[in-house]
């Protein structure tokens, strides 16, 4: 049994009006059991007009689900028109920040050193970054080799300058590019293989503290598979986008989890 408290992130994306975002976080609310939330951590990251009433919901009903963001600037202030800084999320109640997720690595085109910058800032300004990697499908398909060669770059590009001291409140989330929002998940026994260098990978970065570190697979978790990752040793939990905005699938998927 793992000594690591699982965590499930819901990824809400570029979804929901502020109105939609409290009904949905009401209604997730309204289905978890708050028993779960002891063994278990559960953090929702909805768009960044979200944040305020959605940590406003969370207060009102004492729940132990954390908030979190999506992304964030690496700058504490300044000229960075549509930026939002750590200081900003940290008022607002969040907890836990998104870093690198392939959707801002490809489609905005942020490089491993903007990863690094704003890892770092999160760090100290004292919110937990969830760092996203993984391969896109053309790299799998030169093989598993292939795959882990160009996961573990990513994530020494962004952890190299990490201090020890301040890593144990880090998760890294696996998401190959291929299986995001695909239907078509990663198995359970790649996604082990792959957390399991990962985790070699932080042992070499920070030694023991790896041990502490969480890590998670995403990509097309579903009701149907969340089942088969759980048990797996070197995954401490799931970074859920689409299944994340149905209130009765998402908590059916910490339940399941909790279950294994
Ligand atoms: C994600 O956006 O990080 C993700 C895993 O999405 P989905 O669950 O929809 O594949």
């Amino acid at each position: 049994m793992s000594k690591r408290t699982p965590l499930i992130v819901a990824n809400w994306k570029m979804n929901k009006t502020t109105v939609e975002a409290v009904l949905l976080m009401q209604d997730i609310l309204n289905r978890l059991n708050p028993g779960e939330m002891d063994s278990h951590e559960v953090v929702v990251c909805p768009p960044f007009i979200d944040l305020k009433q959605v940590a406003t919901v969370i207060e009102y009903d004492r729940s132990e689900v954390r908030l979190g963001a999506q992304d964030v600037h690496w700058r504490p202030d300044g000229a960075y028109t549509g930026a939002i800084s750590v200081r900003m999320l940290a008022a607002v109640g969040c907890r836990f920040c998104i870093v690198g997720h392939s959707e801002r690595r490809q489609m905005f085109r942020e490089g491993d050193q903007e990863v690094a910058w704003k890892l770092e800032a999160l760090l100290d300004g004292g919110i937990a970054p969830i760092l996203c990697v993984g391969e896109p499908a053309e790299v799998r398909e030169r093989g598993r080799r292939a795959a882990e060669d160009f996961v573990l770059q990513q994530v020494k590009a962004a952890l190299s300058t990490v201090d020890t001291a301040l890593a144990a409140k880090l998760a890294v989330a696996y998401e190959p590019i291929w299986s995001i929002g695909t239907g078509a998940a990663a198995t359970p026994e790649d996604a082990q293989r792959m957390a399991a260098a990962i985790r070699d990978c932080l042992r070499q970065l920070f030694g023991d503290v790896a041990e502490r570190l969480r890590i998670l697979y995403g990509g097309s978790l579903n009701v149907g598979n969340v089942a088969m990752f759980a048990p797996q040793p070197d995954l401490d939990g799931g970074l859920i986008g689409g299944a994340s905005l149905d209130a009765q699938a998402f908590s059916q998927m910490v339940q399941l989890w909790r279950d294994q």
